[in-house]
């Protein structure tokens, strides 16, 4: 039987507009806009100053802490300011925005291949930050930290994460299609430097290319398998993905180090070997284009910090029946307040959907049909936590794991009464998060 993990959820995959579409390169464009704030943690500080020439890749604003990396010119250009800009989230952020240079080639950053086999364990840690790398599946959590692994701490396995198990997106089947071999290559380099003893590339059975291609990359490895998943819904989640591989849990409140393993995406592989051999930090990503909004679907190679306004004008447009374009998949995605956001260096796809899918459903009374505890793939129960949470009875919440729940929607995803158990889930923990911060300084 193809290995998975308990529970989940099968919504319809709509992948075959995209899965197999090449990745093209976006045309340049006039401006790009990099927020200071693109991942979890702090956000960068700016090197540079309005007015100030810049290169592809040269470093622009340095990490804010440990947790937070350095952020790079995605073309050569100029600053022409730094201030509050729209961000993805619905929010101002403070933003580096810069103007093309027009006579410029842009050729892509060059510099001599590192030999990563030469670094301590702290320099590979420093390096990466200053690569700018942070996991590109949609949580944006900055790489090098996953790699500084407390005293005493041994891994012996490397994950990586090949799963794509959002609907929509197709950017990392294409790259594990089209460049197979890096994704092997970044492999190899985390698993010399941690020691680790086994890779596993965990890619579901949908994308039978993407296996037969890391197959054929890893031949001669016995160090390195390629494991066939159950198509589900959401196997691409760490612990999701840690259970179906290893099958082991990992324990409320623990991460997957705990039990030995670090996860990482087939996307933050790729960019760890384009680092050491090519010398290029992370300012561009694959990008799906998709959904029934869509002109003419497809999978871009987009400089970080495009405004989504002009990677959805270079698609063709957006169909009239429009009613909503999501950043990141249908499940997990955020809707778009403004097309004027950038593309940040955690957007997978930019999808638009008309009014039959972005409709809201109709709320009815639970039913207490159980539909959203057998679908909850960290085994809570959303239901009760639904109803603490919109009764504002959070901290009650706690007694029964709220903070475990990694709002995959698959709750809200299966319910027949349309309820929005994620969204008053979601709410709820950041209230209790908020609170959290003021006791401790208080
Ligand atoms: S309660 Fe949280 S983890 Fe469980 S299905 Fe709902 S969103 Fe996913
Ligand atoms: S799936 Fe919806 S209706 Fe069924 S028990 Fe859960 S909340 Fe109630």
């Amino acid at each position: 039987m193809t290995r998975s993990f308990r529970h989940g959820v099968h919504p319809e995959g709509h992948k075959e507009a995209t899965e197999h579409l090449p990745v093209e390169r976006m045309p340049f464009v006039d401006r790009y806009v990099l927020p200071l704030s693109q991942h979890t943690g702090a956000p960068a500080t700016p090197l540079v100053a309005p007015g100030r020439r810049v290169s592809r890749g040269e470093a622009i604003a340095a990490p804010g802490g440990f947790v937070s990396t350095t952020l790079h010119a995605p073309v050569d250009g100029r600053v022409v300011a730094i201030g509050p800009r729209p961000h993805p989230a619905g929010r101002l952020v403070e933003a580096i925005e810069i103007e093309i240079d027009p006579w410029s080639p842009q050729s892509p950053p060059r510099a001599a291949a590192v030999d990563p086999a030469t670094l301590s364990r702290d320099e590979f840690v420093a390096t990466l930050q200053e690569a700018g790398l942070v996991g590109m599946g949609g949580a944006a959590f900055p790489t090098h930290v996953k790699y500084r692994l407390p005293a005493g701490r041994v891994v012996r396995q490397l994950l990586v994460n090949g799963c794509e198990c959002e609907p929509f997106l197709t950017s990392d089947h294409r790259l594990m299609v089209e460049r197979a071999a890096d994704v092997v290559r970044g492999a190899s380099i985390v698993a010399a430097q941690l020691g680790i003893v086994e890779v596993l590339f965990g890619v579901e059975t949908n994308k039978a290319d993407a296996i037969a291609a890391l197959e054929a990359a890893t031949a001669g490895r016995p160090e390195m398998r390629v494991v066939p998943l159950a198509v589900k819904y959401p196997q691409g989640a760490e612990k999701m993905l840690v259970r179906a591989l290893l099958g082991i849990e990992v324990p409320s409140g623990k991460l997957p180090l705990d039990v030995g393993a670090v996860v990482n995406n087939v996307a933050t592989m790729t960019a760890i070997a384009d680092w050491f051999d090519r010398r290029r930090p992370l300012i561009e990503r694959v990008v799906t284009v998709a959904g029934p909004g869509v002109r003419r679907p497809a999978n871009l190679l987009v400089p970080v910090g495009t405004p989504v306004r002009a990677v959805l004008e270079h698609c063709g447009g957006l169909a009239e029946a429009t009613r909503e374009v999501v950043m990141g998949g249908p499940m997990m995605g955020a809707p778009l307040a403004s097309l004027d956001v950038p593309v940040l260096k955690g957007t997978s796809g930019l999808l638009a959907f008309t009014e039959a899918e972005a409709r809201l459903p109709a709320e009815y009374s639970c039913i207490k049909c159980g539909r959203c505890v057998e679908a909850c793939p960290q085994l809570l129960n959303p239901s009760r936590l639904g109803r603490l949470a919109r009764a504002g009875r959070w901290e009650e919440m706690l007694a029964y794991h709220a903070m475990d729940c990694v709002e995959c929607g698959s709750c809200s995803f299966a319910c027949p009464s349309g309820i929005p158990i994620v969204q008053l889930i979601r709410v709820a923990k950041g209230a209790l998060r908020q609170q959290a911060a003021r006791e401790k300084v208080s």
